[in-house]
């Protein structure tokens, strides 16, 4: 990489080296020889142009994905070999992190200290978690009624068309591509219109891995055009999605009216944080602050001192360029994100809710805002029932557990939860009353890829990350055989 630090924290932005799709092991413009802006979310202002994929494009990286896994020796090589591949592409994610982590914090406004300590090491542990499990999927042999014997056989579910979304760019590849590859299935991967820099990268290094051309292509592209191509597609046997509930439902029914390809969901969340009166208040402030958990219900015993110490530490929070070290909250990832949040802001102010701290744009150029509090929130107001996702904490107070729990649970979400209490029989409580895939125990937003993650009601089904992802791309045959002159039945 060209670009390098500087003693004032700042970052030269890194020389942009993949711009064009990647199909078949080989960087092409769209067949359209159309091109997009992607857009530094720091500035406002255009980092480079992208090859924008269509229906065509799509067309070719499926063609090119179908012949890998028809015909291709990915899906037939062993476990142990694909495994061995799997970790070369973890190691040199590993000697890349730096150009990583500064892709992703110019084109979505992450962190470049926490994506070279903690979310690009997420990406290459995914690939050794799912590289060691390669060789050992397995299925059962089983004992059937009458004179028959059966096995089962777990087989890639073939070929995958990922569609991501812009928060955590290059973990989200490899959240969807990892147990992928594991199983043995090719694929296609969509990124976000916001955010196709990373993905291009890491085709590139898949590529170095030794990954064989057509098993990993990478289509940038605007939804409506490249998604939707992917969630119709007859030749695309399972679509794997992560994004907004309301685009969820789209990838759903045009599976449905396509092929009847399988599905998973990764959708939108309206996550609560319960935090009881014996909680240490400057510990769950700490916690509170780095997730901006959305909705955060304080016992009335610790309210006013949580909330106290909650305007204190918002006002001390350092919102600026994710280069810099000092920096807590980067940019939002794009002006429409951007707009979206402050505009929720100002329907909370209209609603009645008081705004504690924040409300506003902190700088004159790029997507900065500050970290923003709301009290007295009510449950019906929009901004406790829509999810913002951003620096927007809703304040609510609550007086017992059954409370708690309820309040919790009255949203159509069920992504994750977050509980502060030391009492044990609370956790054990609580955990399991709310509705959600994950919940945090005095801990917040914190993500492993040994823990499967994924939602209950519209957060979506079908779970990223841990064993159970794996399971997604497998399919699992029966084989049954008669048993002759057998001394048993
Ligand atoms: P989005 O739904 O707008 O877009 C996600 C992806 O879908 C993008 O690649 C987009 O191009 C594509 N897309 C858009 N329209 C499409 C269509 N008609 N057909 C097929 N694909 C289409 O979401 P976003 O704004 O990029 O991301 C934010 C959302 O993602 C939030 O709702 C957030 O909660 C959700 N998210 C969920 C999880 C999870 O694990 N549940 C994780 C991260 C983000």
């Amino acid at each position: 990489m060209e670009s390098s630090g500087h003693s004032d924290g700042s970052f030269k932005i890194p020389n942009i080296r993949f711009t064009k799709l990647f199909i078949n092991g080989e960087f092409v413009d769209a067949v359209s020889g159309n091109t997009f802006e992607t857009i530094d979310p720091r500035t406002g202002e255009t980092i480079t142009r992208v090859a924008e994929g269509d229906k065509e494009d799509i067309d070719l990286a499926v063609k090119a994905a179908r012949d890998a896994f028809d015909n291709g020796e990915w899906p037939r090589m062993s476990g142990y070999e694909r495994g061995r591949m799997i970790m070369k592409y973890a190691d040199l994610v590993e000697e890349n992190i730096e150009e990583l982590a500064a892709l992703d914090a110019i084109d979505a406004g992450m962190l470049f200290r926490t994506g070279k300590t903690a979310n690009i090491h997420l990406c290459s542990h995914l690939l050794r978690y799912y590289a060691g499990a390669a060789d050992k999927i397995h299925g059962e042999t089983l004992k059937m009624s009458g004179e028959f014997q059966g096995y089962t056989l777990r087989e890639p579910i073939g070929v995958v068309g990922h569609i991501i979304p812009w928060n955590f760019p290059s973990g989200m590849f490899f959240i969807k591509a990892a147990p992928a590859l594991a199983a043995g299935c090719t694929m296609i991967v969509k990124p976000a219109e916001q955010t196709p820099l990373s993905a291009l990268f890491c085709a590139h290094l898949a590529k170095l891995a030794g990954i064989p051309d057509g098993v990993i292509n990478v289509v940038n592209g605007f939804g409506p055009k490249a998604g939707a191509a992917i969630s119709s597609h007859m030749d695309i046997d399972k679509v794997s999605f992560t994004g907004s509930t309301e685009v969820g439902r789209l990838v759903m029914q045009a599976a449905a009216q396509s092929n009847l390809k399988v599905v998973s969901l990764e959708l939108g969340g309206k996550s609560p944080v319960i935090i009881f009166d014996d909680a240490d208040v400057d510990m769950a402030v700490d916690g509170e602050m780095c997730i901006a958990g959305s909705r955060v219900y304080v016992q009335e015993g610790i309210y006013d001192r949580f909330v106290q110490k909650a305007a204190e530490k918002a006002k001390a929070w350092v919102v600026g360029d994710p280069f810099d070290p000092l920096t807590l909250q980067g940019p939002q990832a794009d002006k429409k994100q951007f707009d979206k949040i402050l505009s929720y802001i100002e329907h909370g102010k209209r609603e009645g809710a008081t705004l504690l701290t924040g409300g506003k744009a902190c700088s004159e150029k790029g997507y900065y805002i500050e970290p923003t509090i709301f009290t007295d929130v009510k449950e019906d107001m929009l901004i406790v029932k829509d999810e913002i996702f951003g620096p927007v904490m809703s304040l609510m107070k609550f007086k017992t557990v059954e409370e708690a729990i309820k309040r919790a649970n009255s949203t159509r979400y069920g992504l994750a939860a977050g509980i502060v209490t030391n009492n044990l029989n609370t956790v054990n409580r609580v955990s399991r009353s709310i509705r959600a895939g994950i919940i945090w125990v005095n801990c917040y937003l914190v993500l492993s890829g040994d823990f499967p993650f994924g939602g209950y009601k519209m957060s979506g089904f079908g779970k990223d990350m841990g064993m159970q992802a794996l399971e997604k791309y497998l399919h699992v045959k029966s084989v049954v055989t008669p048993i002759y002159h057998s001394p048993w039945l």
